[in-house]
C-alpha cells in the first residue's frame, strides 16, 4: 500500500506541522493505519500493520517514537485494558477542545464524546484539597448500541 500522506485529512497534517515540523513516513503511516480503522490497536497490531504497509520490519522503538509524537499532538490517545495491555486509537475530532472517548468492549470501536463533565468535580476536589488540578483522565467503556 502506498504511504502517501494525501489520504490523511488535512487537519491532522496541519496539527502535526504546527507541533514540530516534519511528518515522517512512519508517523504518517501510523496515523493512516489508525485513522482507517475506528478501533483500538495494541502495539503488536500496530507493528504488524506498519511492517506490512511499509514492507519492512518496523521495530518497537521506532513505533513508540511515532506514537509519542502523535500523542503529544493529541491526534491519538491511549487506553488501558484490564489485562494491563495499553491500546491506542485516533481522535476523530482532533481540532476540538478537551473531550473524551467511549470504547466498546465488544467491537472495540471508539466513539467521540464532545464534552467534558468533569469541571464541576475538579472544582470540588480543588476546593477540598486546596490543590490545583492540572489534568484528568476518564476512560469510558461499555457496550455500544449496535453490540447490545
Ligand atoms: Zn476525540
Ligand atoms: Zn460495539
Ligand atoms: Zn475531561
Amino acid at each position: 500500500m502506498p504511504t502517501s500522506a494525501a489520504k490523511i485529512p488535512n487537519e491532522y497534517l496541519d496539527i502535526l506541522r504546527t507541533n514540530g515540523g516534519r511528518v515522517t513516513p512512519i508517523v504518517s503511516t501510523l496515523l493512516l493505519c489508525l485513522h482507517a480503522s475506528k478501533q483500538i490497536y495494541s502495539p503488536q497490531q500496530i507493528k504488524d500493520e506498519l511492517s506490512e504497509m511499509l514492507s519492512c520490519d518496523v521495530g518497537f522503538p521506532t513505533i513508540y517514537r511515532a506514537i509519542d509524537r502523535l500523542m503529544q499532538c493529541k491526534l491519538i490517545h491511549r487506553m488501558h485494558r484490564d489485562d494491563g495491555q495499553t491500546m491506542f486509537f485516533v481522535c476523530r475530532n482532533p481540532g476540538n477542545e478537551h473531550h473524551h472517548h467511549f470504547i466498546c468492549t465488544s467491537c472495540h470501536k471508539v466513539f467521540e464524546i464532545d464534552m467534558c463533565l468533569a469541571h464541576k468535580y475538579e472544582s470540588h476536589v480543588s476546593q477540598r484539597l486546596e490543590a490545583t488540578i492540572t489534568n484528568h483522565i476518564i476512560q469510558l467503556e461499555g457496550v455500544c448500541k449496535e453490540c447490545q
